[in-house]
Protein backbone atom coordinates (compact mmCIF):
# COMPACT_ATOMS: atom_id res chain seq x y z
CA UNK A 1 0.00 0.00 0.00
CA UNK A 2 1.52 3.86 -1.11
CA UNK A 3 1.10 6.44 1.90
CA UNK A 4 -1.25 8.88 0.99
CA UNK A 5 -0.10 11.65 -0.29
CA UNK A 6 -0.15 14.77 1.24
CA UNK A 7 -2.49 17.03 0.00
CA UNK A 8 -1.90 19.68 -2.49
CA UNK A 9 -1.29 23.52 -0.97
CA UNK A 10 -1.94 22.20 2.50
CA UNK A 11 1.52 22.41 4.28
CA UNK A 12 2.53 20.03 7.49
CA UNK A 13 4.38 22.02 10.35
CA UNK A 14 7.01 20.10 12.02
CA UNK A 15 9.51 20.97 14.13
CA UNK A 16 12.09 23.51 13.37
CA UNK A 17 9.62 25.67 11.63
CA UNK A 18 6.56 24.75 13.47
CA UNK A 19 7.89 26.52 16.50
CA UNK A 20 8.57 29.60 14.28
CA UNK A 21 4.97 29.60 13.54
CA UNK A 22 4.00 29.55 16.87
CA UNK A 23 6.24 32.59 17.90
CA UNK A 24 4.74 34.76 15.41
CA UNK A 25 1.50 33.56 15.74
CA UNK A 26 1.86 34.15 19.47
CA UNK A 27 3.31 37.59 18.40
CA UNK A 28 -0.10 38.57 16.30
CA UNK A 29 -2.30 36.90 18.95
CA UNK A 30 -1.02 38.92 22.09
CA UNK A 31 -0.60 42.32 20.53
CA UNK A 32 -4.38 42.43 19.99
CA UNK A 33 -5.51 40.43 23.10
CA UNK A 34 -2.94 43.51 25.05
CA UNK A 35 -4.54 46.34 23.11
CA UNK A 36 -7.93 44.83 24.71
CA UNK A 37 -9.00 42.54 21.79
CA UNK A 38 -10.91 39.72 22.88
CA UNK A 39 -11.09 36.01 21.47
CA UNK A 40 -13.64 34.60 19.32
CA UNK A 41 -14.36 31.70 18.08
CA UNK A 42 -16.39 30.16 14.64
CA UNK A 43 -16.84 27.52 13.04
CA UNK A 44 -14.72 25.95 10.45
CA UNK A 45 -17.47 25.85 8.16
CA UNK A 46 -20.85 28.31 7.61
CA UNK A 47 -23.83 28.48 5.30
CA UNK A 48 -22.09 28.82 1.59
CA UNK A 49 -24.45 32.07 1.65
CA UNK A 50 -22.67 33.97 4.48
CA UNK A 51 -19.70 34.45 2.22
CA UNK A 52 -21.33 34.29 -0.57
CA UNK A 53 -23.43 37.48 0.09
CA UNK A 54 -20.83 38.38 2.35
CA UNK A 55 -17.89 38.92 0.26
CA UNK A 56 -19.54 39.27 -2.55
CA UNK A 57 -20.50 37.15 -6.01
CA UNK A 58 -17.84 39.75 -7.90
CA UNK A 59 -14.50 38.15 -6.37
CA UNK A 60 -11.93 35.55 -7.12
CA UNK A 61 -12.58 33.80 -3.84
CA UNK A 62 -16.19 32.94 -4.11
CA UNK A 63 -16.26 32.43 -8.14
CA UNK A 64 -13.80 29.75 -7.75
CA UNK A 65 -11.85 29.48 -4.59
CA UNK A 66 -14.19 28.06 -2.22
CA UNK A 67 -14.62 24.33 -0.96
CA UNK A 68 -18.30 24.00 -1.02
CA UNK A 69 -19.69 20.70 -0.67
CA UNK A 70 -23.41 19.34 1.32
CA UNK A 71 -23.59 18.17 4.05
CA UNK A 72 -25.70 14.62 4.46
CA UNK A 73 -28.52 16.70 5.52
CA UNK A 74 -28.18 18.37 1.61
CA UNK A 75 -27.35 21.94 2.96
CA UNK A 76 -24.82 23.71 1.03
CA UNK A 77 -21.47 24.50 3.71
CA UNK A 78 -18.37 26.56 2.61
CA UNK A 79 -15.20 26.07 4.17
CA UNK A 80 -14.50 29.26 5.31
CA UNK A 81 -12.27 31.07 2.88
CA UNK A 82 -11.73 34.46 5.50
CA UNK A 83 -12.84 35.79 9.15
CA UNK A 84 -14.52 38.37 9.20
CA UNK A 85 -17.78 37.47 7.25
CA UNK A 86 -18.30 34.87 9.51
CA UNK A 87 -17.85 36.90 12.16
CA UNK A 88 -20.11 39.44 11.88
CA UNK A 89 -22.70 36.67 11.30
CA UNK A 90 -21.96 35.34 14.26
CA UNK A 91 -22.08 38.95 16.26
CA UNK A 92 -25.14 39.74 14.61
CA UNK A 93 -26.56 36.30 14.98
CA UNK A 94 -26.27 36.87 19.24
CA UNK A 95 -27.56 40.41 18.86
CA UNK A 96 -25.00 42.50 19.33
CA UNK A 97 -25.94 45.30 17.53
CA UNK A 98 -28.42 45.53 20.14
CA UNK A 99 -26.37 45.80 22.93
CA UNK A 100 -25.33 48.62 24.92
CA UNK A 101 -21.79 48.77 25.03
CA UNK A 102 -20.00 49.23 21.26
CA UNK A 103 -17.82 48.89 19.24
CA UNK A 104 -16.77 45.00 20.69
CA UNK A 105 -13.49 44.03 19.64
CA UNK A 106 -12.53 40.86 19.12
CA UNK A 107 -9.53 38.89 18.25
CA UNK A 108 -9.36 35.54 16.07
CA UNK A 109 -7.19 32.91 14.47
CA UNK A 110 -7.64 30.04 13.13
CA UNK A 111 -6.65 27.66 9.37
CA UNK A 112 -8.74 29.33 6.06
CA UNK A 113 -9.56 27.11 2.97
CA UNK A 114 -9.17 28.72 -0.46
CA UNK A 115 -8.80 25.98 -3.48
CA UNK A 116 -6.07 28.59 -5.26
CA UNK A 117 -2.85 27.93 -7.33
CA UNK A 118 -0.67 26.67 -5.03
CA UNK A 119 2.85 28.52 -5.55
CA UNK A 120 5.29 30.16 -2.83
CA UNK A 121 3.39 31.98 -0.17
CA UNK A 122 -0.04 30.67 -1.45
CA UNK A 123 -1.50 27.91 -0.11
CA UNK A 124 -5.09 26.13 -0.29
CA UNK A 125 -4.88 25.69 3.65
CA UNK A 126 -3.08 28.61 5.48
CA UNK A 127 -3.56 30.26 8.76
CA UNK A 128 -4.48 33.86 9.92
CA UNK A 129 -4.87 36.39 13.19
CA UNK A 130 -7.15 38.79 12.85
CA UNK A 131 -9.37 41.39 14.63
CA UNK A 132 -12.83 43.12 13.97
CA UNK A 133 -13.86 45.85 15.62
CA UNK A 134 -17.88 46.15 14.82
CA UNK A 135 -20.72 49.26 15.98
CA UNK A 136 -18.54 52.08 15.73
CA UNK A 137 -17.04 54.34 12.12
CA UNK A 138 -14.70 56.35 14.12
CA UNK A 139 -11.67 57.37 12.45
CA UNK A 140 -9.49 56.94 15.65
CA UNK A 141 -10.59 53.14 15.31
CA UNK A 142 -9.52 53.26 11.71
CA UNK A 143 -6.08 54.27 13.26
CA UNK A 144 -5.72 52.13 16.36
CA UNK A 145 -6.39 49.15 13.80
CA UNK A 146 -4.00 50.22 11.22
CA UNK A 147 -1.31 50.59 13.18
CA UNK A 148 -2.16 47.34 15.68
CA UNK A 149 -1.14 45.29 12.37
CA UNK A 150 1.96 47.21 11.45
CA UNK A 151 2.94 46.82 15.13
CA UNK A 152 2.03 43.10 15.47
CA UNK A 153 4.19 42.44 12.30
CA UNK A 154 6.96 44.23 13.94
CA UNK A 155 6.59 42.13 16.79
CA UNK A 156 6.66 39.40 14.99
CA UNK A 157 9.98 39.92 13.77
CA UNK A 158 9.80 42.01 10.35
CA UNK A 159 11.87 44.34 10.35
CA UNK A 160 10.47 45.93 6.96
CA UNK A 161 7.13 46.25 6.55
CA UNK A 162 5.11 48.60 4.13
CA UNK A 163 1.78 49.92 4.40
CA UNK A 164 -0.16 50.84 1.76
CA UNK A 165 -3.37 52.95 2.32
CA UNK A 166 -6.46 54.01 0.15
CA UNK A 167 -9.73 55.16 1.23
CA UNK A 168 -12.85 53.28 -1.12
CA UNK A 169 -15.12 55.62 -0.17
CA UNK A 170 -19.03 54.94 0.92
CA UNK A 171 -21.07 52.54 -1.19
CA UNK A 172 -23.48 55.80 -1.74
CA UNK A 173 -21.16 57.39 -3.38
CA UNK A 174 -19.79 54.78 -5.94
CA UNK A 175 -22.45 54.59 -8.73
CA UNK A 176 -21.30 57.30 -10.99
CA UNK A 177 -17.86 56.23 -10.26
CA UNK A 178 -18.49 52.76 -11.17
CA UNK A 179 -19.82 54.53 -14.75
CA UNK A 180 -16.62 56.18 -15.18
CA UNK A 181 -14.68 53.04 -14.68
CA UNK A 182 -16.75 51.09 -17.02
CA UNK A 183 -16.44 53.84 -19.47
CA UNK A 184 -13.04 53.94 -19.20
CA UNK A 185 -12.70 49.96 -19.45
CA UNK A 186 -14.79 50.07 -22.41
CA UNK A 187 -11.92 51.71 -24.23
CA UNK A 188 -10.39 48.67 -23.79
CA UNK A 189 -13.02 46.29 -24.95
CA UNK A 190 -11.12 43.97 -26.93
CA UNK A 191 -7.57 44.03 -24.25
CA UNK A 192 -9.56 42.68 -21.18
CA UNK A 193 -9.28 39.43 -20.00
CA UNK A 194 -12.23 37.19 -19.88
CA UNK A 195 -13.09 36.93 -16.20
CA UNK A 196 -12.50 40.96 -15.88
CA UNK A 197 -15.03 41.36 -19.21
CA UNK A 198 -17.50 39.74 -16.94
CA UNK A 199 -17.15 40.80 -13.68
CA UNK A 200 -17.06 44.50 -14.24
CA UNK A 201 -20.57 44.44 -14.39
CA UNK A 202 -20.79 42.75 -10.93
CA UNK A 203 -18.00 44.94 -9.83
CA UNK A 204 -15.83 47.17 -11.82
CA UNK A 205 -13.43 47.92 -8.91
CA UNK A 206 -12.49 43.95 -9.44
CA UNK A 207 -10.71 44.93 -12.66
CA UNK A 208 -7.69 46.33 -10.32
CA UNK A 209 -7.42 43.05 -8.84
CA UNK A 210 -6.69 41.64 -12.47
CA UNK A 211 -2.99 40.71 -13.08
CA UNK A 212 -3.65 39.28 -16.24
CA UNK A 213 -1.01 40.54 -18.96
CA UNK A 214 -1.52 43.85 -19.98
CA UNK A 215 -4.02 44.91 -17.24
CA UNK A 216 -2.17 46.61 -14.59
CA UNK A 217 -1.33 48.76 -17.18
CA UNK A 218 -4.70 49.58 -18.27
CA UNK A 219 -5.57 50.07 -14.84
CA UNK A 220 -2.49 52.69 -13.76
CA UNK A 221 -4.35 55.09 -15.63
CA UNK A 222 -7.87 54.66 -14.66
CA UNK A 223 -10.24 56.93 -12.94
CA UNK A 224 -9.34 56.26 -9.12
CA UNK A 225 -12.06 56.34 -6.60
CA UNK A 226 -9.96 57.86 -4.50
CA UNK A 227 -11.08 61.48 -6.35
CA UNK A 228 -14.17 60.68 -6.40
CA UNK A 229 -15.43 59.66 -2.51
CA UNK A 230 -18.13 61.75 -0.55
CA UNK A 231 -17.02 64.67 1.61
CA UNK A 232 -17.62 62.24 4.52
CA UNK A 233 -15.10 59.61 3.55
CA UNK A 234 -12.90 62.01 2.51
CA UNK A 235 -12.78 64.04 5.97
CA UNK A 236 -12.42 60.62 7.50
CA UNK A 237 -9.54 59.48 5.08
CA UNK A 238 -7.74 62.32 5.97
CA UNK A 239 -8.46 62.44 9.77
CA UNK A 240 -6.88 58.80 9.93
CA UNK A 241 -3.97 59.77 7.72
CA UNK A 242 -3.24 62.74 10.43
CA UNK A 243 -3.68 60.11 13.34
CA UNK A 244 -1.49 57.68 11.70
CA UNK A 245 1.43 60.01 10.79
CA UNK A 246 1.13 61.64 14.17
CA UNK A 247 2.66 58.20 15.36
CA UNK A 248 5.23 58.29 12.77
CA UNK A 249 4.21 55.15 11.43
CA UNK A 250 5.16 54.98 7.48
CA UNK A 251 2.42 55.58 5.24
CA UNK A 252 2.14 54.73 1.04
CA UNK A 253 -0.65 56.33 -0.19
CA UNK A 254 -1.80 53.19 -2.84
CA UNK A 255 -4.76 54.65 -5.36
CA UNK A 256 -4.87 51.59 -7.26
CA UNK A 257 -5.21 49.38 -3.62
CA UNK A 258 -8.78 47.47 -3.65
CA UNK A 259 -8.37 43.94 -2.24
CA UNK A 260 -10.15 41.23 -3.69
CA UNK A 261 -13.05 41.34 -1.30
CA UNK A 262 -16.10 43.53 -2.58
CA UNK A 263 -17.19 44.51 1.47
CA UNK A 264 -14.59 46.84 2.00
CA UNK A 265 -15.60 50.83 1.97
CA UNK A 266 -13.98 53.99 2.94
CA UNK A 267 -10.48 52.58 5.14
CA UNK A 268 -8.53 50.13 3.28
CA UNK A 269 -4.76 49.23 3.67
CA UNK A 270 -2.51 45.97 3.23
CA UNK A 271 0.81 45.00 4.64
CA UNK A 272 3.73 43.93 2.56
CA UNK A 273 7.45 42.24 3.34
CA UNK A 274 10.29 42.81 1.18
CA UNK A 275 12.10 39.28 0.39
CA UNK A 276 8.73 37.91 -0.44
CA UNK A 277 8.05 37.60 -4.24
CA UNK A 278 5.12 37.89 -5.65
CA UNK A 279 3.29 36.81 -2.85
CA UNK A 280 4.36 39.87 -0.64
CA UNK A 281 1.11 40.63 1.38
CA UNK A 282 1.42 39.69 4.56
CA UNK A 283 -1.47 41.37 5.84
CA UNK A 284 -4.75 43.33 5.00
CA UNK A 285 -7.94 44.81 5.99
CA UNK A 286 -10.50 47.03 6.29
CA UNK A 287 -13.87 48.79 6.51
CA UNK A 288 -16.60 46.91 5.88
CA UNK A 289 -19.55 49.47 6.92
CA UNK A 290 -22.20 47.50 4.96
CA UNK A 291 -21.06 43.90 5.43
CA UNK A 292 -23.88 43.58 7.71
CA UNK A 293 -26.77 44.48 5.88
CA UNK A 294 -25.68 42.67 2.89
CA UNK A 295 -25.90 39.42 4.91
CA UNK A 296 -29.22 40.72 5.58
CA UNK A 297 -29.17 42.49 8.83
CA UNK A 298 -31.81 45.57 8.79
CA UNK A 299 -29.42 48.49 9.54
CA UNK A 300 -26.20 49.55 9.39
CA UNK A 301 -23.63 47.93 11.58
CA UNK A 302 -20.34 48.83 10.55
CA UNK A 303 -17.14 47.61 11.36
CA UNK A 304 -13.01 47.12 10.59
CA UNK A 305 -10.52 44.54 10.83
CA UNK A 306 -7.53 43.18 9.17
CA UNK A 307 -6.15 39.68 8.51
CA UNK A 308 -2.43 38.93 8.84
CA UNK A 309 -1.02 35.53 7.16
CA UNK A 310 0.96 33.59 9.83
CA UNK A 311 2.44 31.05 7.16
CA UNK A 312 2.91 34.04 4.70
CA UNK A 313 4.85 35.87 8.02
CA UNK A 314 7.01 32.75 8.52
CA UNK A 315 7.97 32.88 5.05
CA UNK A 316 9.35 35.89 5.26
CA UNK A 317 11.43 36.07 8.26
CA UNK A 318 12.79 33.04 6.72
CA UNK A 319 13.69 35.16 3.49
CA UNK A 320 15.07 37.69 5.56
CA UNK A 321 17.19 35.66 7.54
CA UNK A 322 15.49 36.91 10.48
CA UNK A 323 14.13 33.98 12.22
CA UNK A 324 15.03 33.84 15.92
CA UNK A 325 17.31 30.73 17.25
CA UNK A 326 14.89 28.19 18.04
CA UNK A 327 14.20 28.19 22.41
CA UNK A 328 15.88 25.29 23.86
CA UNK A 329 13.84 21.65 23.36
CA UNK A 330 14.18 20.90 27.68
CA UNK A 331 16.06 22.74 30.06
CA UNK A 332 17.59 19.58 31.76
CA UNK A 333 17.66 16.51 30.80
CA UNK A 334 17.28 13.79 33.50
CA UNK A 335 20.35 10.80 32.71
CA UNK A 336 20.43 7.16 33.46
CA UNK A 337 23.79 6.31 34.29
CA UNK A 338 23.96 2.67 34.78
CA UNK A 339 21.32 -0.44 34.94
CA UNK A 340 18.08 -0.52 37.14
CA UNK A 341 17.74 3.13 37.70
CA UNK A 342 14.70 3.66 34.86
CA UNK A 343 12.28 3.94 37.96
CA UNK A 344 14.06 6.39 39.65
CA UNK A 345 14.53 8.64 36.89
CA UNK A 346 11.32 8.71 35.63
CA UNK A 347 10.34 10.09 39.66
CA UNK A 348 12.91 12.97 38.70
CA UNK A 349 11.99 14.06 35.55
CA UNK A 350 8.32 14.09 36.53
CA UNK A 351 9.12 15.63 39.80
CA UNK A 352 10.55 18.54 37.59
CA UNK A 353 7.85 18.53 35.44
CA UNK A 354 4.96 18.25 38.36
CA UNK A 355 6.83 21.65 39.37
CA UNK A 356 6.54 23.05 36.17
CA UNK A 357 10.16 22.73 34.42
CA UNK A 358 10.70 21.45 31.18
CA UNK A 359 12.60 17.89 31.47
CA UNK A 360 12.91 14.77 29.46
CA UNK A 361 15.12 11.82 29.57
CA UNK A 362 15.38 8.64 26.85
CA UNK A 363 14.98 5.37 29.25
CA UNK A 364 15.30 3.09 26.34
CA UNK A 365 18.70 1.17 27.67
CA UNK A 366 21.16 3.40 25.24
CA UNK A 367 24.45 4.78 26.26
CA UNK A 368 25.26 7.52 28.66
CA UNK A 369 26.85 9.03 26.04
CA UNK A 370 24.31 8.66 23.57
CA UNK A 371 22.02 10.11 26.40
CA UNK A 372 24.06 13.70 26.98
CA UNK A 373 24.38 13.74 22.89
CA UNK A 374 20.46 13.96 23.49
CA UNK A 375 20.90 16.41 25.68
CA UNK A 376 23.48 18.55 23.76
CA UNK A 377 20.45 18.12 20.67
CA UNK A 378 17.67 19.34 22.50
CA UNK A 379 19.85 22.72 24.02
CA UNK A 380 19.19 21.32 27.40
CA UNK A 381 21.49 23.34 30.13
CA UNK A 382 22.08 20.72 32.89
CA UNK A 383 21.81 16.95 33.20
CA UNK A 384 20.56 15.58 36.37
CA UNK A 385 22.90 11.92 36.66
CA UNK A 386 21.17 9.03 38.17
CA UNK A 387 23.68 5.95 38.99
CA UNK A 388 23.16 2.98 41.17
CA UNK A 389 25.36 4.17 43.55
CA UNK A 390 23.31 7.51 43.62
CA UNK A 391 20.38 5.79 44.35
CA UNK A 392 21.54 3.62 47.52
CA UNK A 393 22.83 6.94 48.58
CA UNK A 394 19.54 8.93 48.13
CA UNK A 395 21.68 11.17 46.02
CA UNK A 396 21.68 12.81 42.44
CA UNK A 397 24.57 14.51 40.19
CA UNK A 398 23.60 17.55 38.73
CA UNK A 399 25.75 18.81 36.39
CA UNK A 400 26.05 22.08 33.88
CA UNK A 401 26.15 20.72 30.14
CA UNK A 402 28.41 24.66 29.93
CA UNK A 403 30.54 24.25 32.11
CA UNK A 404 30.97 20.42 32.73
CA UNK A 405 30.81 21.24 36.53
CA UNK A 406 28.84 18.55 38.63
CA UNK A 407 28.50 18.28 42.22
CA UNK A 408 26.17 16.20 44.41
CA UNK A 409 22.46 16.56 45.69
CA UNK A 410 19.96 15.13 47.78
CA UNK A 411 17.50 13.19 45.85
CA UNK A 412 14.75 15.10 47.58
CA UNK A 413 16.14 18.72 46.49
CA UNK A 414 16.44 17.93 43.03
CA UNK A 415 13.05 20.60 42.27
CA UNK A 416 14.82 23.43 44.21
CA UNK A 417 18.03 22.96 43.03
CA UNK A 418 17.69 22.43 39.35
CA UNK A 419 15.56 25.84 39.83
CA UNK A 420 17.86 27.73 41.35
CA UNK A 421 20.52 26.74 38.96
CA UNK A 422 18.52 27.64 35.80
CA UNK A 423 17.87 30.91 37.31
CA UNK A 424 19.85 33.94 35.76
P1 LIG B 1 -6.95 38.28 2.74
O1 LIG B 1 -7.92 37.51 3.62
O2 LIG B 1 -7.01 37.81 1.32
O3 LIG B 1 -7.06 39.74 2.92
O4 LIG B 1 -5.50 37.87 3.21
C1 LIG B 1 -4.90 38.33 4.39
C2 LIG B 1 -3.57 37.64 4.53
O5 LIG B 1 -3.76 36.24 4.68
C3 LIG B 1 -2.66 37.76 3.31
O6 LIG B 1 -1.95 38.96 3.35
C4 LIG B 1 -1.77 36.54 3.46
O7 LIG B 1 -0.73 36.79 4.39
C5 LIG B 1 -2.72 35.53 4.04
N1 LIG B 1 -3.25 34.69 2.95
C6 LIG B 1 -4.36 34.91 2.21
N2 LIG B 1 -4.51 33.94 1.29
C7 LIG B 1 -3.48 33.09 1.44
C8 LIG B 1 -3.07 31.88 0.78
N3 LIG B 1 -3.77 31.36 -0.20
N4 LIG B 1 -1.93 31.28 1.22
C9 LIG B 1 -1.22 31.80 2.24
N5 LIG B 1 -1.55 32.93 2.89
C10 LIG B 1 -2.67 33.57 2.51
Amino acid sequence: MDLPDPVKGAPDWLPPEAATFDTVHDAFLRTALEAGYQRVRTPVFEHTEVFARGIGESTDIVQKEMYTFQDRGGRSLTLRPEGTAAIVRAALTAGVPRQAALPVKYAYAGDFYRYERPQSGRQRAFHQVGVEALGAQDPVLDAEIVLLGYEALRRAGLQEVTLRLNSLGDREDRGPYRERLNAYLDRFADQLPPDVAERRHLNPLRAFDSKAPGMPEIMANAPRLIDHIGEAAKAHHEQVCRLLEAEGVPLTHDPLLVRGLDYYTRTTFEYTAADLGAQNAVGGGGRYDGLAEDLGWPERFPGIGWALGVDRTVLALQGAGLVPEPAPRVDTFVVLAGEGVGQEAFAAATALRRAGLSADLLADGRSMRAQLKAADRAHARLAVLIGPREVAEGQLTLRDLGSGEQRSIARADVVAEVRASLEP
